[in-house]
């Protein structure tokens, strides 16, 4: 069949013929193309649910990879979006500016750490870590005159996006680096800290950051990781020590610290922002996921007075990126609505707690089963940590045979629903969710 023929065929048969051709042609994300997992088609998506070709619905248990906060379709964001794209679509940032960038700034700002004074608007989470890396490295060059203070340190097990950079300070194991090896800058890393969020801290966890800073300060440029939640890298919840004994260590050496919020940022950890739950704030901090609510791709990367002009005093005189679609107004124009939706602290506050406290009720007991080896929730952040890796293909066709979408990795099984989730349907998430851990514990444990 050639591929006008099977492009008309797909639309005068989208449901039979999509998948097929989907497969053969789509690459996914982390999916082989010659033997793929299963993918299911969405034809439509509308508050927690997900409508699939053949008319089942599924709750959504992930938010879209943890973006969709105010839910599918929701009504202010597809408002902001028309109105915005009868006007302006988009425009270069460069030598224009508009309205949109300028009020979703504003609102930003109000919402940062409030050192945070300068913006610069991204693609993508990966490219913001990107930039981010960049402005540090210019930051400290421009203060020091130092050409050779261009590294990075970061903890084990993160996770920081897929671009040349941001893949360099993920985890070396779990990350990409076997694979892509000597053509991956070198980082250095320090253990995850082990201390839990609701445990006790152990000094120990800071003192191999103090010997790497002791040792090679005149080389590191920023210490980069996740405020209180590595996500990808393991849905590890750590101690906010860590963050504070972290920034004391970076100010003593002279070197910048950057908070990674993309995945924490917009209250998905209970709070605002994560830094909030250590009460220390970064140098330069990159938010993306929630900015738009899910319904495109943009992130910022955010800078105090004194990093954005140590980046003006180093040679280049100027920050030196610039995407063509930088500040794109309608994405500006989506990313102020979906602020808008947070604008009421209080209640998003009491909404994030409610969702907590009923996740912590429907995981807790699963925690004593053979095969778990750990159960943690915080704020919109649910996780079961099994002692083995899961089947993804074969646990996410249980999962639609259920009525819910979960995707699991290595070995955790996670929920992060949509904010605007109702109690029956996030009852009905953690049902089936204790039945999926369940069945895999009885599956995983070996026969008598
Ligand atoms: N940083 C963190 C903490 C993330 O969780 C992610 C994505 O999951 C990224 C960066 C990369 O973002 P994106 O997928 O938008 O490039």
């Amino acid at each position: 069949m050639s591929k006008t023929e099977s492009m008309e065929n797909i639309d005068n048969n989208l449901s039979s013929v999509y998948d097929s051709w989907d497969r053969e042609h789509l690459w996914h994300p982390y999916t082989s193309i010659s033997n793929p997992l299963p993918t299911y088609k969405v034809v439509s998506a509308e508050g927690v649910r997900l409508r699939l070709a053949d008319g089942r619905e599924l709750i959504d248990g992930m938010s879209s990879w943890w973006c969709v906060i105010h839910g599918y379709n929701n009504p202010a964001l597809n408002e902001a979006a028309k109105r915005q794209i009868d006007s302006m679509s988009h425009v270069m940032f460069g030598g224009l500016t508009h309205d949109p960038a300028i009020r979703l700034g504003k609102m930003l700002l109000e919402m940062a750490p409030p050192t945070m004074d300068c913006i610069f608007y991204a693609d993508s989470g990966s490219v913001a870590i990107e930039v981010a890396m960049k402005m540090a490295i210019q930051a400290s060059i421009g203060r020091t005159g130092n050409r050779d203070k261009t590294n990075f340190v970061t903890i084990r097990s993160g996770y920081h996006g897929d671009t040349w950079n941001a893949m360099s300070v993920c985890d070396p194991v779990t990350g990409m680096h076997g694979l892509f090896g000597s053509a991956l800058p070198v980082r250095y890393f320090v253990p995850q800290p082990a201390s839990r969020f609701d445990g006790e801290w152990n000094p120990e966890d800071i003192v191999p950051l103090e010997e790497v800073l002791l040792e090679h300060h005149d080389d590191i440029a920023a210490m980069i990781l996740e405020p209180i939640v590595q996500g990808a890298g393991g849905m590890w919840f750590y101690h906010p020590e860590y963050l504070r004994q972290a920034r004391a260590l970076c100010d003593r050496y002279g070197v910048l610290l950057i908070f990674d919020e993309i995945a924490t940022g917009f209250w998905r950890t209970g709070r605002k922002m994560a830094w909030e739950h250590a009460g220390v704030e970064p140098d330069i901090m990159a938010v993306g996921k929630g900015l738009t609510g899910g319904y495109m791709t943009m992130a910022a990367v955010m800078a105090s007075r004194r990093v954005a002009e140590e980046v003006s005093a180093c040679e280049a005189g100027c920050m030196m990126h610039g995407p063509t679609f930088m500040a794109n107004p309608l994405a500006c124009a989506v990313a102020i609505a979906s602020l808008s939706l947070l604008a009421d602290e209080s209640a998003v506050s009491a909404r994030m707690a409610h969702l907590e406290h009923m996740m912590r009720e429907g995981l807790s007991g699963l925690a004593p089963l053979e095969g778990v080896r750990d159960v943690r929730v915080l704020g919109g952040i649910g996780v079961v940590e099994m002692e083995r890796p899961v089947d993804v293909g074969a646990f996410q066709r249980r999962c639609v045979d259920k009525g819910v979408w979960i995707r699991p990795f290595d070995t955790r099984i996670y929920i992060m629903p949509p904010y605007v989730i109702s109690d029956t349907d996030l009852t009905h998430l953690l049902g089936a969710m204790r039945e999926l851990v369940t069945e895999e514990c009885e599956g995983s444990l070996p026969h008598a």
